[in-house]
C-alpha cells in the first residue's frame, strides 16, 4: 500500500511507542519521514532522526528548518510527543504542571506554528495531534495531563476551523490505555506491577490494552486522502472506555 508515496512527514516523539509506530507505518506506505525526539536513538531506520525538545521554541525552529532541508517540504505533521503526570490538583507542583503543559500543549503550538507557513504557501497539508481520552474524561491523579490533552483537542478544532479554507486539515487521535513503553513504566513503578497491569486490563470494555500499531493506523487514516472530508475531529481509539 503506497498511500503516502511522495509524501513527506515530520513525526515528533518518534523514538518510542506510538510515534515509532506512526513512523514505521508511514515508511511502509511510501513516505519520507523525519523522526524527532528528545532521544532519537529509537527512531526507526529508514527515517531521518533529529534530536529536539518540542517545548523549546529555538529547538523547534531549528528542527523544522532541518526537516525542511532534508525532505524539501512537509506534507504531514504528527504532533505526537507527550509526557504524563501522576498528581491531582492538591499534590501537583507548579513545576510539574508547567512542564506537562510545555511539552503537551506548547509543543503542539510551536511545531504547528513553524510548519504551517510552508503548508499554506504550498496550498495544503495535514496535521494529526496525539491527544488522549484523558482530554475527554476525568482520570484519577492526572490533573495536568487531563487538562493538557483537553487543550490539545480544543486547539485541534481551532486550527481546523482557522485554516479549513486553505487546504489544511487538522485532527487528533484520542488513545485509551495503549501498551507502549510509557504504560510499561507506569505498571513497573507500581508495588505489584502484574496486579497493576491486570487492573488496567480489567477497566477495558474490550478486555485488553490497545496496541501502538492500532493508534498509528488511526493517525495515518486521518493524514491520508481517505479522510479528505474529515477535519477538526477527535478520533477515539480506546477499547470502549469513553463509551462506558
Ligand atoms: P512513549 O513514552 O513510549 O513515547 C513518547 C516519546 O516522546 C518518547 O520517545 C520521548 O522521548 C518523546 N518525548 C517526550 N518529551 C519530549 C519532548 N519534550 N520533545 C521531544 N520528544 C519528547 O509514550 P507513548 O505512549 O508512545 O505516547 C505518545 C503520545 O501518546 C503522547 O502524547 C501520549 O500522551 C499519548 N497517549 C499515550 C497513551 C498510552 O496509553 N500510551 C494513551 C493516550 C495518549
Amino acid at each position: 500500500m503506497d498511500r503516502f508515496a511522495d509524501r513527506c512527514a515530520l513525526v515528533t516523539g518518534a523514538g518510542s511507542g506510538i510515534g515509532q509506530q506512526i513512523t514505521r507505518q508511514l515508511l511502509d506506505q511510501g513516505a519520507r519521514v523525519v523522526g524527532a525526539d528528545l532521544d532519537p536513538a529509537g527512531v526507526p531506520s529508514g527515517a531521518i532522526p533529529l534530536r529536539a525538545d518540542v517545548s523549546d521554541e529555538a529547538e523547534v525552529r531549528e528542527l523544522v528548518r532541518a526537516a525542511g532541508a532534508e525532505l524539501g517540504r512537509i506534507d504531514a505533521l504528527f504532533n505526537n510527543a507527550g509526557i504524563g503526570s501522576t498528581a491531582n490538583v492538591l499534590d501537583s507542583t507548579v513545576e510539574e504542571w508547567d512542564r506537562v503543559f510545555a511539552v503537551n500543549v506548547r509543543g503542539v503550538f510551536l511545531c504547528t506554528k513553524e510548519v504551517l507557513p510552508q503548508m499554506l504557501a504550498r496550498g495544503g497539508g495535514v496535521i494529526v495531534n496525539t491527544a488522549s481520552v484523558a482530554g475527554m474524561i476525568g482520570l484519577r491523579d492526572r490533573a495536568s495531563y487531563c487538562a493538557s490533552k483537553g487543550a490539545v483537542i480544543a486547539l485541534t478544532k481551532q486550527i481546523a476551523v482557522q485554516w479549513a479554507g486553505d487546504g489544511i486539515r487538522c485532527n487528533c487521535v484520542c488513545p485509551g490505555t495503549v501498551d507502549s513503553p510509557w504504560v510499561a513504566r507506569l505498571t513497573a513503578s507500581a508495588p505489584d506491577p502484574a496486579a497493576r497491569r491486570e487492573e488496567l486490563i480489567a477497566r477495558q470494555p474490550l478486555g485488553r490494552l490497545g496496541r501502538t500499531d492500532e493508534v498509528a493506523a488511526a493517525a495515518l487514516y486521518l493524514a491520508s486522502d481517505d479522510a479528505a472530508f474529515v477535519t477538526g475531529t477527535a478520533l477515539v481509539i480506546d477499547g470502549g472506555i469513553v463509551a462506558a
